[in-house]
This record gives C-alpha cells, sequence and structure tokens, in this order.
C-alpha cells in the first residue's frame, strides 16, 4: 500500500489489457496504470486529477471521444492526455481530435523511447508544476501578511496621531471607535472613569451611548459599574452617566455576553483609572495578533483619556471660585457673552440678577473673617439649589454674586431674587457658639427682546438696580425698570 502510493498515477482510457500490459512494462515499477472510470466514485476517482497523464485509445474510445473531450477532458484539471493511434484513422481526424484536447500522438505498438520521452516530459512540467503553484501560495500567504501589517500600521497611526489631537474623552472615545473599525467590526465603545470624593470614596463617571432599550442600558451601567468595582477594588459609592451619541441596542439581550465585549482597564501611573469596553460580535474570534495590537492601542488611549480628564479638572478648576465652588467672574463674562448671542439669534428672554450682600464688612468685623467665609460658602449654596440647570450663578467678586437666568423675563427673575433674598434673611447663621442674620440686597436686569445690549450695558443695568437696592435701605430687590421708591424694602 505504501509503496503503491508513492508510485505516479498514469491513467488508461479505452486501452485492452495487452495494451495496458505493453504500456505498464514499458513505464516500470515506479508508475502505475489505472483504468480510468474504474474507481468506487464512478469516472473520477481521487486519483483522476493527480494523474500524470492520461493515455486514450483511438480504436477503444473513438465512438465516444467527442463526448469526453466536451464533457471531462476540457476540465482544467484532467490530466495532460495522450492519444494512441491504434487503429487506422484519416488525418483530418486526428488533427480534429489532436485540437479537442491532446498534448501529444503516439502510435501503438509503442515505441519505447517515445513513451519514455514523453512521461519524463511531463514529469518535469509536474515538477515545475507542483513550485509555481508552492510559489503562488507563498506569494498570496506573504501579500495578506502585509495586507495584515498595513492595516495594523495604518490602525497604530490613526490611533496614535488622532488620540492625541483632542482634549475632550467623548472625542477620543469616538475617535477610537472609528479607528478601531480598520481592525474589527465594532458596535460601541464606552468607558467608566473613577476617582475618589473628598469624603475619599469612589465615585464614576460613565460614558455609554444612548442604547435603544433600556434594558440594555442598565445592564450597560451594571457592567461597567461592576468592572469599575473591580478594578479599583472599592465600592462604587456614586455615579454620573454622560450619555454620547445614541446607537442601535446590540441586541435585544437580556444579559450582557461576556464574549460580545473586550473590557480593559485604562492605567496611567501603575494605577487604573478606568475601564473601556469595546462592543463586536466578534470578540470571541480575535487572533492573538489583533488582540495584543489593541491592547497597545488601549495603553495609548489611556494616555490621551488621562490627559483629557486632567485638562478637564483643571477647566474646572479655572473656572470656579475656590470658597463657594461656584462659577467664577471669568467663566460668567465668558458666558454672558455667548447666551447674548444666543439672544439675538433666538430672541428668547433673557435675566440677570447682582447680588450684594450687606454690611459685610460689619459682619467681618464683628464675628471675624472665617464666619464671613462661612457665610459666603453657605450663600453660595442657596443660590445653586435655587437655579436651574440652565442658570449660572457666580462669585462676581468679595460678597457679590450674579445669576445668569436664560429663558427667564424680568417678573419670573424678580420672583426668584425675591425667593433668594428670603432665604438669606430667614437663614439663622451660626458661628463659634454665635447666632447671627444676614442679608442681601440684589439688582434685576433683563434684556428687551430685539434691542442689541452689550454684556456691559446689561450687568451695567443690573449694577445700577442694585445700587437703587441699597440706597432704598438694603435687604430688598430693585429691578432696572423701577423707580426707587418703588424697589420694596423689607429692612
Ligand atoms: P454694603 O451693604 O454697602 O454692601 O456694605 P458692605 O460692608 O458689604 O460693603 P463693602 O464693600 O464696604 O465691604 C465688603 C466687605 O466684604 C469687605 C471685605 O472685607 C468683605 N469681603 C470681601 N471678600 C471677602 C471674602 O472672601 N471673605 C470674607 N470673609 N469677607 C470678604
Ligand atoms: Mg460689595
Ligand atoms: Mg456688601
Amino acid at each position: 500500500m505504501s509503496t503503491n502510493q508513492q508510485r505516479v498515477t498514469l491513467l488508461s482510457i479505452g486501452l485492452d489489457l495487452r495494451q495496458e500490459e505493453d504500456l505498464q512494462a514499458l513505464l516500470g515499477a515506479d508508475f502505475a496504470l489505472e483504468r480510468f472510470g474504474s474507481g468506487a466514485k464512478g469516472f473520477f476517482s481521487p486519483k483522476t486529477n493527480s494523474a500524470l497523464l492520461a493515455f486514450v485509445s483511438w480504436r477503444g474510445m473513438h465512438s465516444q471521444l467527442a463526448g469526453l473531450a466536451r464533457n471531462h477532458f476540457t476540465m482544467d484539471d484532467f490530466p495532460s492526455r495522450v492519444l494512441i493511434l491504434d487503429a487506422p484513422v484519416a488525418q483530418a481526424d486526428v488533427e480534429r481530435i489532436v485540437d479537442a484536447g491532446f498534448s501529444a500522438v503516439v502510435r501503438y505498438p509503442f515505441e519505447a523511447e517515445r513513451i519514455t520521452a514523453l512521461v519524463n516530459q511531463a514529469c518535469e512540467s509536474q515538477g515545475i508544476y507542483k513550485d509555481l503553484y508552492h510559489m503562488a501560495r507563498e506569494i498570496c500567504l506573504e501579500r495578506e501578511i502585509l495586507s495584515r501589517q498595513a492595516d495594523l500600521l495604518q490602525f497604530f497611526n490613526k490611533m496614535l496621531t488622532r488620540a492625541s489631537f483632542s482634549l475632550d474623552p467623548v472625542e477620543i472615545l469616538h475617535q477610537a471607535h472609528e479607528d478601531l473599525r480598520i481592525l474589527l467590526e465594532v458596535k460601541s465603545v464606552e468607558a467608566v472613569f473613577w476617582q475618589k470624593n473628598q469624603a475619599q470614596e469612589v465615585e464614576a463617571e460613565l460614558f455609554i451611548h444612548e442604547h435603544d432599550g433600556k434594558v440594555t442600558q442598565d445592564l450597560l451601567i451594571q457592567y461597567l459599574l461592576e468592572h469599575a468595582a473591580k478594578h479599583a477594588g472599592e465600592k462604587v459609592t456614586g455615579f454620573h452617566v454622560n450619555f454620547m451619541s445614541r446607537i442601535e441596542s446590540m441586541r435585544n439581550l437580556s444579559t450582557l455576553q461576556d464574549e460580545d465585549m473586550l473590557t480593559l482597564p485604562l492605567r496611567f501611573g501603575g494605577q487604573s483609572f478606568g475601564c473601556i469596553s469595546i462592543a463586536s460580535e466578534r470578540i470571541a474570534r480575535l487572533g492573538r495578533d489583533r488582540l495584543q495590537t489593541i491592547l497597545a492601542a488601549v495603553n495609548h488611549l489611556s494616555l490621551a483619556l488621562r490627559n483629557a480628564l486632567l485638562y478637564r479638572e483643571m477647566r474646572i478648576r479655572a473656572d470656579r471660585d475656590a470658597l463657594t465652588r461656584l462659577p467664577n467672574r471669568h467663566y460668567f463674562d465668558e458666558r454672558v457673552f455667548l447666551e447674548l448671542k444666543r439672544h439675538q439669534r433666538y430672541r428668547h428672554p433673557l435675566s440677570l440678577l447682582m447680588m450684594d450682600l450687606d454690611h459685610f464688612k460689619q459682619l467681618n468685623d464683628t464675628h471675624g473673617h472665617q464666619a464671613g467665609d462661612m457665610v459666603l460658602e453657605e450663600v453660595g449654596r442657596i443660590l445653586m439649589n435655587k437655579m436651574r440647570s440652565t442658570d449660572t450663578p457666580a462669585r462676581y467678586g468679595g460678597e457679590e454674586f450674579v445669576a445668569l437666568l436664560v429663558n427667564t423675563a424680568e417678573e419670573q427673575a424678580w420672583i426668584l431674587a425675591e425667593r433668594i433674598r428670603k432665604e438669606i434673611s430667614s437663614r439663622r447663621f451660626h458661628f463659634n457658639g454665635k447666632f447671627f442674620k444676614v442679608t442681601a440686597s440684589i439688582g434685576v436686569a433683563s434684556l428687551q427682546t430685539g434691542v442689541l445690549t452689550t454684556a456691559a450695558d446689561l450687568l451695567g443695568e443690573a449694577d445700577a438696580a442694585l445700587y437703587k437696592a441699597k440706597r432704598s435701605g438694603r435687604n430688598t430687590v430693585c429691578s432696572s425698570i423701577e423707580d426707587e421708591e418703588e424697589c420694596r424694602q423689607f429692612a
């Protein structure tokens, strides 16, 4: 069996027994002549395609040659055919049949030299064919490897340059999503970051897409929080969700499939500060090289995201007043400028409050500067609690506060100012065992629809209204359009 396997197969088609014996004798023991069509599976046997040559008898096959030529001999991988002229035949017929797909013609009885030459030539061609076949395969493989490496390079190049361009976590995650698409079909890229608050508790911030299904969304939040707790090594006491753009839910899942998610920790200086979660139905089928590429990319993303978070923190610090944590004057002035522009476009009402604490110098003198600071902090909290999320309260300087109220006309602004005034004046402040009261005067100014006003004009009007309130005896709200006598006085 094993020796048989090493022998080279040749096919015999239509040869009689005698011809086959003659041919086998000439071929020798290294070659095995097999009758074509005698295999258990019918006409083709597994050896058909690997046969070196097929000898076809004109006498035995001439009635079927035309059909065979069409149906089988024309198949590309059928071995090269040799026609045996073993009966008288017209020259025109031979030409026709040779055209139909024969590579050579031999006469019968066989000439030993002719057969040996044919077989040697066929062996040589088959050797060349095999070499070419292997070379072509290798070229294809190398091409594939090159194209993969080109993909990886392109991916790295894009990822590394683009991630460092932005200082916005949402944009970085969005870019990462786009870039990862070079490597695999990504459904979403989401992240969770955590840090300790003043009470040293772990608080998480999530950046997720708005998913179609509430179930999927809640599961995703839960999933990311679990990962945050695992990597932070502590319980997550609070979290905040930032929704990015809306995407189609991955599937109608009742549970998130771990094999669809690749969640990797984001590290900086040996410590993890977040996790990035890549959702793709191909995660389980990721090859080692791609996985390693993604890991390397995530390391770089860690750096970019860390920078973005630090930058955001710095900005918040720069925009806020250290004592009250309210936005500071610089931030407020920018907002006024922006809201004025928006007002010019959309014509929505816009109001501004300017508040100054009454006799604050006296309070400092009586109860000490620290008591004054405590009051300022408390007033900051009152302002925060009374405002809508779209309003901007700020510490304008010293014991002076301002608030920009969008979509608020003068009357509503006055009502809000009055509530703030009341809240402050009714509060019993307490410091170092002493109780005391504080009052505030507030000026209200509003934009008249269609009238072009600058930020300085609006602030000036509010300041003038505040001045009126002070003059009318303090602990009062005055609007810019009221006469001084009309300002209600509660002192
Ligand atoms: P009026 O009712 O006219 O506004 O009187 P006032 O005393 O509040 O006004 P004045 O402008 O004379 O004094 C403001 C005081 O606010 C002076 C200053 O010591 C105090 N002040 C400003 N900033 C701070 C601060 O950050 N902390 C403390 N404790 N006091 C401050
Ligand atoms: Mg003042
Ligand atoms: Mg004052």
